[in-house]
């Protein structure tokens, strides 16, 4: 299964519809039942959860609210972009940098990830990290680079849980929450007897750091950060607490500041 191109994965699907006769019964018992559901509860009381619905409404709500009342900002969202930071964050869904730091449209150019990291430099195994890397700095010249860990982190729960020794039980996460092995080995060398909650939050923070490190081996990142046009901080969203920690890297790392 490992590297079938998307038009043989097309015709796998096809042919497993085809031949799992539980799966028909499956669809159909499923068809069935929203249309009796259609037929028997009105939307307005229906306890169902309508994806298409919840977009549908998500978008009109925006659009009136946002949208529609702010026409300068959208007007020059139109022309172009040129945000003034670039976020790497958790893919987590309860991490959006938009909402935990009221960032608009334009402000913030985002990759989100397992884990929020920044994988070394590695045009073959990392391009599409290092393509969003060279956009923002090269391109859009974002002036800052924030890369925000946080609490509770289940792809850093992954890296201090998994034996990382090669025999791997996932096809991808081990092999990308690796990037941050470093962290790991520095926290288990620091505090070994600590319990494994506590490990896992030194590792949420430690992390970062090893992802502001490894930005510097993106040449053009080095050369900004050198010539003062590019600054790498780093963030700790706790929401288990509501707190934000933030702490620059400049040749060193600078002390936290809690907000
Ligand atoms: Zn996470």
């Amino acid at each position: 299964m490992g590297n079938e191109s998307y038009e043989d994965a097309i015709e796998s699907l096809k042919k497993l519809l085809i031949e799992k006769d539980e799966l028909k019964d499956l669809a159909a018992a499923k068809v069935k039942k929203i249309t009796a559901e259609l037929q028997t509860v009105s939307s307005s009381d229906s306890k169902t959860f309508d994806p298409v619905e919840r977009i549908k409404e998500g978008f009109v709500t925006f659009k009136k609210e946002k949208y529609e009342t702010n026409p300068a900002l959208y007007g020059e969202l139109a022309k172009g972009q040129s945000p003034k930071y670039m976020v790497f964050a958790c893919s987590d869904s309860r991490v959006c940098p938009s909402h935990i730091l009221d960032f608009h449209p334009g402000d913030a150019f985002m990759v989100r990830n397992i884990a929020n990291m920044v994988p070394p430099f590695d045009k073959v195994q990392y391009a599409g990290v290092g393509a969003a890397i060279e956009y923002a700095v090269l391109h859009l010249k974002v002036e800052n680079i924030v890369v925000i860990g946080h609490s509770a982190c289940g792809g850093i729960k992954g890296l201090m849980s998994f034996a990382l020794d090669g025999n791997n039980s996932t096809d991808f996460i081990e092999d990308w929450v690796k990037i941050c092995l470093p962290a790991k080995t520095k926290v288990l060398a620091e505090s070994e007897s600590s319990k494994f909650e506590d490990q896992c939050g030194r590792c949420e923070r430690e992390a970062v750091n090893v992802s502001l490190a490894n930005l510097l081996t993106y040449p053009f990142v080095r050369e900004g950060v050198a010539k003062g046009t590019l600054a790498l901080k780093g963030g700790y969203y706790d929401f288990v607490n509501g707190a934000f920690e933030l702490w620059g890297l400049q040749f060193g790392i600078s002390p936290v500041q809690s907000i």
